[in-house]
């Protein structure tokens, strides 16, 4: 590991000063993720600010009826919290089906929203990577590409995303609170917070250098009843998905007012169904229904050459998806 220096800040602002002085440096949180990169040789900041000591680590309601969830909270804390657990259960599900419990109490909010692809060429640093080192190729394109995108991808980069929190949210909706280094805040729409890789695959999120995210405002829960996230992966714990479904449902007197669909591990951002969603509302909740929607989700896929099965994955997924939504009462 190359030597930097650390600062531990004590205040927002604090922070945001130092990255400010230093655009080489890295804010650490949990550093589940940065400190495997900076190992390997894939990250080399010059200086990390830790920010878990900052103040934003807290489950608040907001004026949308909604929660807010602070950015240093931690997954555990977060997932667990009562009221995440009864209003947003498919959050809660979903972030609990991620990496290790241990892993989980450190992880925060924020980091998991930040964390890098595990793009086994990502992590090799003597193989071509694009996002890793801009210009140098993509050595998965055509090496072993079964675990890469279906959606999205370009020949820069076939990389997917890697979180189950970011899926989550993509289903419910949410909006992502950051403050800019000069302390001024901005929100920041879920769909929009990560990027399709286009010309700048090392890009992950449309962040602004030394930016940090503060909180994730939910807005009224609508899938408090019907919900379920379906992770596909090799094992049960310590995996990460090889394809994903958070399914939401909200359904009245036999019909579905509303529904909340996104995949994992297609894209290089979490995958919105909005075809599925809008072809969902007001119709039955059905099999033949799950299983039009789940068709409509899959016929733009592009697959690679060793991942076309995630196609047939995915469609089954999408299906056994909603039905265990619909089915689940909570
Ligand atoms: Fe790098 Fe993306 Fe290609 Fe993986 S898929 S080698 S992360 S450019």
């Amino acid at each position: 590991m190359r030597p930097f220096t650390y600062t531990g800040a004590k205040t927002t602002l604090e922070a945001l000063k130092a990255a400010n002085a230093n655009p080489s440096s890295h804010y650490l949180g949990g550093g589940t993720n940065i400190l495997d990169l900076m190992k390997e040789d894939v990250a080399q900041p010059t200086e990390l600010i830790e920010v878990t000591s900052l103040e934003h680590k807290q489950v608040i309601r907001n004026e949308k009826g909604g929660l807010t969830l602070g950015g240093m909270l931690n997954n555990s804390e977060t997932a667990n919290h009562p009221e995440v657990r009864k209003q947003y259960p498919l959050l809660s599900m979903a972030m609990l089906s991620a990496a290790t419990a241990q892993i989980r109490n450190m992880a925060t909010n924020g980091g998991n929203l930040l964390q890098r692809t595990r793009c086994p060429y990502f992590f090799e640093v003597s193989m071509p990577c694009n996002k890793r080192e801009p210009g140098t190729g993509c050595g998965a394109l055509k090496g072993m590409n079964a675990l890469h995108a279906i959606f999205g991808w370009n020949n820069k980069c076939i990389a997917v995303h890697p979180s189950d929190m970011a899926v989550a949210l993509a289903a419910i909706g949410a909006t992502i609170e950051a403050r800019k280094t000069d302390g001024s805040s901005r929100m920041i729409e879920m769909a929009d917070f990560h990027r399709l890789p286009g010309d700048t695959p090392e890009k992950d999120t449309n962040l602004l250098p030394g930016e940090l995210i503060t909180a994730i405002h939910l807005s009224k829960a609508d899938f408090s009843k019907h919900y379920y996230y379906l992770k596909i992966r090799e094992r049960a714990s310590y995996a990460f998905a090889i394809i994903s479904v958070a399914a939401g449902l909200q359904i009245e007197n036999g019909k579905i007012i509303k529904a909340g669909l996104a995949m994992g591990g297609v894209a290089h951002k979490p995958w919105k169904l909005t075809a599925a969603e809008n072809y969902l509302s007001g119709k039955a909740p059905n099999q033949e229904n799950f299983e039009a929607a789940a068709k409509l989700s899959m016929k733009d896929a592009k697959p690679l050459a060793d991942n076309k099965y995630k196609v047939e994955m995915g469609e089954k997924a999408i299906v056994r998806a909603l039905a265990q939504a619909y089915e689940r009462q909570a």
